[in-house]
């Protein structure tokens, strides 16, 4: 198994690896429950019931509705009949939702208990890191949240087995991403050109990717400077995974929001390598620049209006620019005749 130590605030120790699940030690809490993801729970029942033995488990269904405020309820009121105090601790197995969900229970319950994480996706890699936990409203996605590390992680690669293809390209969204901001894991992921090779390497691929993560969170940890580059791809990928309704997977959008990023920049090759990770596929979406830019223009992360991109014309050397309205509209023509 591979491990490395995250230098957050507490700091707290990364385990990859084939059966690192098996590894989960509670012995220093008064008691620990489980949540667990429906889906995980379907088809790794056994597996995970070895580990916890008797813990209480409660199954988290599918999917990002569960990030809510009825969720965070029921689980807030599971812990309190189950009499966790201070000294207890919440299990998170599942991908990015269970991990968002349960941490921000974690966060808040008696104003902070420990959680340790199990990432069950690909795309989980990235919320691992970071220390960001969060549920959503109505109104907004991520609009409920806090800063709460996990105490050690536990990423197991043998649930990545029962992934469904959907899941495992929008974790290469992802992990293009941080290969695109970083040089060094560029030039390492040459040497697994494909999605087929790279998802027999995932366990080492994984664990540069975290590290590319680590690497601009530890510098900015609350994101006032270098973080904001892990945004790329996000602007317009936020505003395709609404216009989808989420039919579209995070990182797939993601992966479409960095091809247009390219059109606004010098072409570096982005589109063709995330093509050979089997993203960028035609989209069967109805999609129209006002929607794009008016969501685009409403994300958190716009400052009056102004449009602030994460752009590329070196790999490795990200730069943040404010872009008008008609430079978007003339790469948005561009992108819309590729992939629609
Ligand atoms: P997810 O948790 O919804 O999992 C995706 C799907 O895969 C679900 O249907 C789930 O049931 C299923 N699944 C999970 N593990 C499985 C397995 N091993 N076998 C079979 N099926 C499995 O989604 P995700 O892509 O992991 O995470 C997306 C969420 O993560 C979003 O809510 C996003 O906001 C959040 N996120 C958070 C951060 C952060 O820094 N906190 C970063 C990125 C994303
Ligand atoms: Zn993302």
């Amino acid at each position: 198994t591979n491990s490395f130590l995250i230098h957050a605030i507490p700091p707290y120790m990364i385990h990859v690896g084939d059966g690192v699940f098996a590894e989960l030690s509670v012995k220093k809490y008064s008691q620990a429950i489980c949540c667990v993801d429906e889906r995980v729970w379907q088809s790794h029942e056994q597996y995970i019931r070895d580990v916890i033995k008797d813990m209480t488990v409660i199954v988290i269904p599918s999917g990002e509705k569960s990030k809510s405020l009825d969720k965070y309820q029921v689980i807030i009121e599971h812990l309190l009949k189950n009499h966790i105090d201070r000294k207890g601790v919440i299990i998170a197995i599942g991908g990015g939702v269970v991990g968002d969900l349960a941490g921000f229970c974690a966060a808040t319950y008696m104003r902070g208990i420990d959680f340790i994480q199990v990432p069950t996706t690909i795309l989980a890699h990235d919320s691992a890191i970071g220390g960001k936990v969060a549920i959503n409203t109505d109104v907004a996605k991520n609009s409920i949240g806090a800063f709460h590390q996990p105490t050690t992680v536990y990423y197991d690669t043998q649930f990545l087995a029962t992934l469904p293809e959907r899941e495992v390209l929008s974790g290469f969204g992802e992990i293009c991403k941080h290969m695109f901001l970083d040089k060094h894991f560029y030039d390492f992921m040459q040497a697994f050109p494909d999605l087929a090779v790279a998802e027999e390497n995932i366990e080492t691929i994984l664990l540069h990717s975290m590290q590319v993560k680590q690497k601009f969170v530890e510098e900015d940890p609350y994101e006032n400077d270098v973080r904001k580059y892990l945004n790329f791809g996000h602007t317009f990928g936020h505003a395709l995974e609404q216009i989808s309704n989420y039919s579209l997977s995070h990182g797939a959008a993601v992966a479409y929001g960095m091809a247009f990023a390219e059109y606004l920049a010098t072409p570096i090759g982005i589109r063709e390598m995330l093509i050979n990770y089997g993203l960028l596929t035609p989209l069967q979406l109805d999609v129209d620049f006002d929607t794009v830019y008016n969501l685009m223009k409403n994300d958190k992360k716009s400052v009056s209006g102004a449009i602030q991109f994460v752009l590329m014309d070196v790999i490795g050397h990200p730069y943040a620019q404010v872009v008008g309205e008609s430079e978007l509209r003339e790469a948005f023509d561009n992108w819309r005749m590729e992939y629609l």
